[in-house]
This record gives C-alpha cells, sequence and structure tokens, in this order.
C-alpha cells in the first residue's frame, strides 16, 4: 500500500522552491514486519548489542558490493565518486542520545529501501517468525533468545532505538540522496533530501533506558567484540576504532 502524501518539508532542511514541492511516500509495513518489529522493540532480550554487529555487517557488505561493481564499471558516468574511501563511520552523539553508523558503500534506491527495509526477505528473520507461529509464547517469554538465535538484522536498530532513519544514496551518479524514516509502528515514510553521500548513514534515536550507546567508550567495547571480520576500517568519532 502506497500512500502519496503532499507534505510541508521539516523546517531544518533549507527548503527551495523545487524542494518544497516534493513528495512524502508513506508506506505500510508488510504485516509480517509489523509483527517482527513490534516483538523486537518490546524485547526485554538482554543482549542488547547485538544490533552493533548486524549494522557493522550490512555497513561491510554494503562496501563489498561497491567494490565489487567498481571492479567490473570503470566509467565515472556509471558509478559516483569511484575514488571515495571505502570505511565505516561511527558518531555518538550523547546529548541528542544518538548512535550514528555511515557506511560509503552501494547505498539504496527507492526500490531498494521498500524491498529491502520494509519486507522480510532475510531467512532468519523469516525462521523467527516461524517459530513464534509454531509458540506463540515466545514472543511474550522476555528471557527467550530467538531474537539473537536467528538475528533479525536491520530490525534489530529497533531493539535499542525509538526512532530509525536511513539516509542513502545508490551508487549511479544521477540518484538522489533519499530519507527513510520510522519509528518501527505501521508505517514509514520515504522522502528525497539534499546533501547526501554516497552511501548509506543509519541514524539510530536511542530509547532512553538505551542511552548507554551514545557513549564512546561503551561503543568502542562493542565494536572490538564484533568487528574482528571486517575487512575495511572502522572510525570511531573521526579515529581509528
Ligand atoms: P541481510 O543482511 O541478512 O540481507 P538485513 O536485515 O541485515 O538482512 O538487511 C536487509 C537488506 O537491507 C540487506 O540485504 C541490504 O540489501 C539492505 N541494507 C541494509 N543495510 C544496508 C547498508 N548499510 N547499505 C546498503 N544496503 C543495506
Ligand atoms: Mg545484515
Amino acid at each position: 500500500l502506497l500512500v502519496q502524501q503532499k507534505t510541508a518539508l521539516p523546517k531544518r532542511h533549507l527548503a527551495t522552491a523545487a524542494e518544497s514541492s516534493k513528495t512524502v511516500d508513506k508506506h505500510e509495513f508488510q504485516a509480517e514486519t509489523r509483527q517482527l518489529l513490534d516483538i523486537v522493540a518490546r524485547s526485554l532480550y538482554s543482549d542488547h548489542e547485538v544490533f552493533v554487529r548486524e549494522l557493522i555487517s550490512n555497513a561491510s557488505d554494503a562496501l563489498e558490493k561497491f567494490r565489487y561493481t567498481s571492479l567490473s564499471t570503470t566509467a565515472e558516468s556509471e558509478l559516483a565518486a569511484k575514488d571515495r574511501p571505502l570505511e565505516i563511520r561511527i558518531t555518538t552523539d550523547k546529548p541528542q542520545m544518538q548512535l550514528i553508523i555511515q557506511d560509503t558503500g552501494i547505498g539504496m534506491t527507492r526500490e531498494e529501501l521498500v524491498s529491502n527495509l520494509g519486507t522480510i526477505a532475510r531467512s532468519g528473520s523469516k525462521q523467527f517468525l516461524e517459530q513464534l507461529k509454531n509458540d506463540p509464547s515466545k514472543a511474550k517469554d522476555s528471557g527467550s533468545n530467538i531474537i539473537g538465535q536467528f538475528g533479525v538484522g536491520f530490525y534489530s536498530s529497533f531493539i535499542v532505538a525509538q526512532r530509525v532513519e536511513v539516509f542513502t544514496r545508490a551508487a549511479d551518479p544521477k540518484a538522489p540522496g533519499l530519507r527513510w524514516s520510522t519509528d518501527g509502528s505501521g508505517s514509514y515514510e520515504i522522502e528525497e533530501v539534499a546533501d547526501v553521500e554516497h552511501g548509506t548513514k543509519i541514524v539510530l534515536h536511542l530509547k532512553t533506558e538505551c542511552r548507554e550507546y551514545a557513549d564512546e567508550d561503551r561503543i568502542r567495547a562493542v565494536i572490538k567484540k564484533y568487528s574482528n571480520f571486517v575487512g575495511s576500517p572502522i572510525l570511531l568519532n573521526g579515529k581509528q576504532a
């Protein structure tokens, strides 16, 4: 279901005449996705920090995809900023209670945002839902380890975040910058925005009880634990993590 909405741009984007006529697309999450997000967001799952591993592994995959694509595509007209540094940048913002995970990888088009972040394609997430169908009591079982057991990928962001924004720009030089945003309940929005770097930036607006993930030392410790196998440099607040 796709509802086209004309909405005024948020004030923080300095709206030009052209931009202010741009639309915000509102999409409903697929029913299964909604169910999954609901469980993830309410989980009292103790191993909160697995979301860091999932987001770093997605960033790393995106960098690998860019590397691979840039080997087979030599024309600047097909691939933007070919010589960009390939890295993962993590930023903690304590006052704003934000954790930002950015990569300079392959990025996503509007269609990819919808199919990759709006539906459940991942096998781990499917198995997770199967388990719940077979034994619904597991959804209520806060001690259950099924989130960690199957891995819910990108959706694990909602273990710690009350709102997630994804800024992304695909590798095609003509690809627009996009902002995907949701509080994890029924729907998400996609709009075109200016000044987005090629790649993907995930902004997690942390739940109050998860504010520890906006702390540099805490994040450094989690990165150390999970990033042994990451093939690209990880910068934490501008320095090698
Ligand atoms: P998986 O990594 O197992 O495919 P995820 O839920 O972690 O499942 O991610 C879903 C999809 O979203 C990925 O397959 C990828 O297509 C897309 N995606 C997620 N994060 C990024 C990113 N940082 N850059 C580009 N694409 C991404
Ligand atoms: Mg993943």
